[in-house]
């Protein structure tokens, strides 16, 4: 026969599993806390009825919410279709406040035991980088095949523009023989623009297929501030007159690299001359060497005119440029060099402040083994 309990026994049984209850309750958010992904339970109107602190804090960076929906306004209707077929629904949408943000939403229905959906779990996760990364990736893809593509193109115009600047010059030997030609001197003048635009067609497809495919490398043990002192001398007067001034902040034993002289005083000059076109009333660059265990870093920053997010993301491409006399080229070719020294290139700007250059090289030692990958990566 079933034990009879006292009301007091009943209560105490009950107390105990409300205890129970609660201790199992403060396990599931400390859980849910724990997570690195945002978990709400909110009802069919987007309400919020319960949030873990990383939605909270940092998916909606601390702001009071109370509705859903009105953060990711795209939710509702995928929520609805998820309440309506009762199943698990996974979906991809833009939340624009209080920042930019691309989040997975997973949904699933919670059933009250009675058929109904009233309640719904939702687990948002903040995919914004990887998608970024995932275009950045697509974006450089897509450069490299139409660089590749342009670089034939390139490569194949060189031979016709050999050949009708040497019937050019034959045509204007003839034309200087023929003396009782009436129209001549307007012919030679055609004769003449025609071998000019031809030069300049050379020029502009030699210097594109020399950003394109720097020449190899002559690395040799240097120091990297050498190249730059080199090209500051070079600079001298063009940055005296401009009222540019300059500021080497170096540790007295920065650790040589394997780098290419030329390739450098190349990357340097390309960059203080930006830095210089930066600041056309005059201003200051500063230059700072550091290193770690393995890396020397050099900055080189300046208080010209900045650059916007939007321009930043396209600087390193072949001729793009916002200055009307620029060829659009030498980003490009400061990137190509510092990636064959096995380094990197970071830029930091703000429009109306100015815009910090940072060049990451491998130390002598760390070089080798970089540029050894590298070779076996082509
Ligand atoms: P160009 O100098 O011929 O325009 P670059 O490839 O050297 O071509 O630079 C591309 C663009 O990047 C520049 O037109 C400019 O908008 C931006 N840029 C590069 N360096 C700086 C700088 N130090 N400050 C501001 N903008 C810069
Ligand atoms: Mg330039």
């Amino acid at each position: 026969m079933a034990k009879k309990f006292s009301l007091a026994e009943n209560i105490a049984k009950l107390l105990r599993a409300n205890k129970r209850l609660e201790r199992q309750l403060e396990m599931i958010k400390n859980l849910s806390n724990a997570l690195r992904e945002g978990v709400f339970i909110i009802d069919s109107a987007g309400k919020i009825l319960f949030a873990n602190n990383y939605a909270l804090q940092t998916l909606f960076c601390g702001r009071e919410i109370d509705n859903i929906f009105k953060m990711v306004p795209p939710l509702e209707p995928f929520v609805a279709g998820a309440l309506k077929s009762g199943e698990f629904s996974e979906g991809e949408f833009e939340a624009t406040y209080p920042e930019n943000k691309i989040l997975r939403a997973s949904v699933v229905p919670i059933s009250d035991g009675l058929k109904h959906h009233s309640t719904i779990s939702l687990v948002l996760n903040d995919i914004t980088a990887q998608k970024y990364k995932a275009q950045e990736r697509i974006e450089n893809e897509k450069i490299a095949s139409v660089l590749k593509l342009a670089s034939g193109i390139a490569h194949e115009i060189g031979n016709p523009l050999n050949s009708i600047n040497i019937h050019l010059q034959v045509s204007r030997r003839t034309l200087s023989k023929m003396a009782d030609c009436p129209e001549r001197s307007k012919i030679d003048s055609s004769l003449e623009t025609c071998t000019e635009e031809i030069a300049r067609l050379k020029n502009i497809v030699e210097n594109f297929l020399k950003a394109l495919r720097p020449p190899k490398p002559d690395f040799a043990e240097t120091d990297p501030l050498s190249p730059l002192a080199d090209t500051l001398k070079l600079l001298e007067e063009e940055l005296k007159n401009r009222r540019i001034a300059i500021d080497i902040k170096t540790d007295s034993a920065t650790p040589s690299i394997l780098g290419d002289k030329n390739l450098l005083n190349k990357l340097y000059f390309n960059l203080i001359k930006n830095a210089m076109e930066a600041m056309p009333e005059g201003g200051h660059i500063e230059i700072k060497a550091s290193f770690d265990d393995t890396t020397v870093k050099i900055s080189i920053a300046d208080n010209g005119c900045g650059i916007s997010q939007e321009q930043m993301s396209h600087m390193f491409e072949p001729y793009y440029t916002t200055k009307s006399n620029g060829n659009g080229l030498g980003m490009m070719i400061v990137e190509n060099i510092v990636k064959s020294h096995g380094g990197e290139i970071n830029v930091k700007s703000k429009e109306g402040s100015g815009t910090t250059i940072l060049l990451t090289f491998p130390r002598k030692d760390k070089q080798m083994r970089a540029l050894e990958g590298g070779a076996k990566e082509q």
